[in-house]
């Protein structure tokens, strides 16, 4: 998708710190991190938020979720805990259009989140 900042990512015409790559998703440190640990991981197709995704794409979201699982246990931070947060349009606060999931964790988490 040409403008979306996920997507240069993808073809590496932005510069990212990649952790993890396969031919379905990208997992790479977020820019601004709000935890020691702070990891988004996108599919490689673009779909503008949760909203956009259809039915019969849905095992990307249980695809992402245990490579953020997995991601966690590499980073220290699985048995101590972590958070995973999928912010969907306006109301959410999503600044990207481009469905990714946030993994943070290295701190305690407050609740609720505001
Ligand atoms: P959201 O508010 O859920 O849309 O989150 C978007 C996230 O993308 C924010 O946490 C930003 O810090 C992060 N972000 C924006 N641009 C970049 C970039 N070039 N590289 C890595 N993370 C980014
Ligand atoms: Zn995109």
């Amino acid at each position: 998708m040409k403008d979306c900042i996920f997507c240069k990512i993808i073809n590496r015409e932005i510069p990212t710190k990649i952790i993890f790559e396969d031919e379905r998703i990208l997992a790479f440190e977020d820019i601004n991190p709000k935890a020691p640990v702070h990891i988004l991981i996108i599919p490689k197709e673009h779909f503008a938020s949760l909203n956009e995704l259809p039915e019969e794409k849905r095992d990307i979201l249980g695809y992402i979720l245990l490579k953020a699982r997995k991601i966690a246990q590499e980073k220290g931070i699985g048995k101590k805990g972590y958070r995973i947060v999928l912010n969907t349009a306006e109301d959410s606060g999503q600044e990207v259009f481009h469905l990714h999931f946030h993994l943070l964790g290295g701190r305690r988490m407050t609740w609720p989140p505001g």
